[in-house]
């Protein structure tokens, strides 16, 4: 899509950095190895090519996983010195950053995200866990949760965010001193796969780290292994649901982190402009593949009109197509399934009588594509404004009095996050207080940092995950 008056000249970044096996084996006990499964594909979702193959680990494999990090466990890790872990954190930090761009290229071929956002948002933060947690291995007698590690997580984690995910479940389970299996989503796991040729590079002991590709029934199968100690899970409410019952009644401990349907809250007294940039942000960041994303607008009647008109002209101006285009607000959606869900509650948004509005745009013939949509006249009872869409889709409802934000904010399973726009800091206080949000967000949206806790209310996990709170998580 452009604005017209001038040509457009696209500016890809280069794939070259990125050095693709055709396939992938599974990462166990410091090897690649082949699994005893079938073999699937893993394809860029805006061009439909396969980009690598890669084996789906049986029971059998997940078994012999956890087997190599309980070894690893006992050996080595659990009794390393805090400083020694640290450093192999530190370590493979400093090679994160090392190799960013070709972590960030890959990342935005495998999944469809903007390589924008990989490079300046992504990458950095995956950088700064590692760091952030290095640096309290050494310390935990000071964080207030034990020293004493778990043993073996088992560690499940969606596509939205694959590396970064990553980076949240294993630096902190490293630096208390557990060891790792984990399961990358179906349809991104090529940056695990290069993330445990990171720790080769580090010369991580073995079996410290497990990656196990693979679907659901791999995931189900480390779930439901005696030999694992912790599962943490991000990733839908249902499934969360079926682990938490899995669970239940063995010795394992778990953590969630589940979906989303967060509030932005956009008060009459906000700078307008500002507010709108942080709404654009809070939804259609990562084509509103977030857990946290603000996708419902809660708008102070006295400046519905003015913050619409904004809106959409902002969204006018944002750029649909090639991830690898440094210039692409908007990448593809990362699988033909999700797309088929954001299409079919999007289209039951437009049948409950709610009026849909998306900028003139012209999406790519192959791949897996959707514009950036408003929904206004939306009420609460609507599915959009109730169910996940998980896509670039906002649904805007309007309020009169704090009260009435609260009221709506709040009505929703889901609390994980929220957003409030307004120059008063006291009723930013009154709202923050009221909000039923695992972070509440001033003037600002999407903010994240690996010193601050992140999780959820509600249907929307236990847990939390970042700063001292995450180090919680992983010790006794
Ligand atoms: P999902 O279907 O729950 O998948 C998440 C992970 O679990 C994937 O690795 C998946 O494997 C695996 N899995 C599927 N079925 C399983 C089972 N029965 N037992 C064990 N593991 C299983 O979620 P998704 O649709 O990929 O991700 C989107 C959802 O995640 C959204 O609802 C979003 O809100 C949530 N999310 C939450 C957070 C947070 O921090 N709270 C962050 C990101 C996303 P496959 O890839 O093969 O399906
Ligand atoms: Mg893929």
């Amino acid at each position: 899509m452009g604005m017209s008056g001038f040509e457009y000249a696209p500016a890809p970044e280069s794939r070259a950095v990125v050095d693709l096996d055709p396939s992938y084996g599974l990462f166990i006990g410091g090897e690649f190895t082949d699994g005893t499964g079938s073999a699937f594909k893993s394809i860029s979702p805006a061009t439909e090519e396969v980009l690598a193959e890669v084996h789906e680990a049986s029971a059998a494999d997940v078994d012999r996983a956890v087997a190599a990090a309980r070894h690893a466990y006992e050996r080595v890790w659990r009794d390393m010195p805090g400083r020694d872990r640290g450093k192999y954190l530190f370590r493979i930090a400093r090679l994160i950053q090392e190799r960013s761009r070709e972590l960030a290229v890959l990342e935005s071929l495998d999944n469809g995200k903007p390589i924008r956002e990989a490079r300046d948002v992504d990458l950095p933060l995956v950088a700064a866990h590692f760091f952030y947690y290095a640096g309290w291995a050494d310390k935990l007698a000071y964080a207030g949760h034990g020293t004493q590690p778990l043993g073996v997580a088992g560690q499940i984690i969606p596509w939205n965010f694959p590396l970064l995910m990553l980076a949240w479940k294993i630096a902190p389970a490293l630096a208390c001193g557990n060891t790792v299996v984990l399961k990358p989503a179906e349809t991104t796991p090529l940056t695990a796969l290069l993330f445990a040729q990171i720790c080769q590079q580090a010369e991580l002991p073995p079996g410290v780290v497990n990656i196990v590709t693979g679907a659901g029934a791999t995931g189900r199968a480390l779930v439901e292994h005696p030999g694992v100690d912790k599962i943490a899970f991000t990733g839908s409410t249902e499934v969360g649901r079926s682990i938490a019952r899995a669970v239940a009644g063995t010795p394992k401990r778990v953590t969630l982190e589940l979906g989303g349907k967060a509030a932005n809250i956009v008060f009459d007294d906000a700078p307008i402009d500002q507010a709108v940039e942080g709404v654009v942000n809070g939804i259609f960041f990562n084509q509103g593949h977030v857990c946290c994303a603000g996708s419902r607008l809660l708008v102070q009647e006295p400046v519905y009109d003015e913050v619409l008109a904004s809106l959409k002209r902002r969204l006018a101006t944002l750029r649909v197509g090639d991830p690898l285009d440094k210039n692409t607000d908007i990448g593809a959606i990362n699988s033909a399934e999700q797309l088929a869900r954001i299409r079919e509650l999007s289209d039951i948004g437009e049948a409950e009588g709610a009026e849909r509005w998306s900028p003139p745009c012209e999406l790519p013939d192959r791949g897996f594509w959707f514009p950036p949509t408003l929904f206004t006249g939306v009420s609460q009872s609507h599915r959009i404004a109730r169910e996940e869409i998980f896509g670039p889709v906002l649904s805007i409802l309007t309020f009169r009095t704090p009260a009435e934000a609260v009221e709506k904010a709040n009505n929703t399973p889901y609390g994980l996050s929220a957003g409030v726009w307004t120059e008063k800091g006291s009723r930013m206080l009154w709202m923050a207080d009221r909000l039923r949000a695992g972070v509440v967000w001033a003037n600002t949206f999407n903010r994240f940092d690996p010193t601050s806790p992140f999780g959820g209310y509600k249907e929307s996990g236990y847990g939390r995950e970042g700063g001292r709170h995450g180090l919680g998580a992983y010790l006794r």
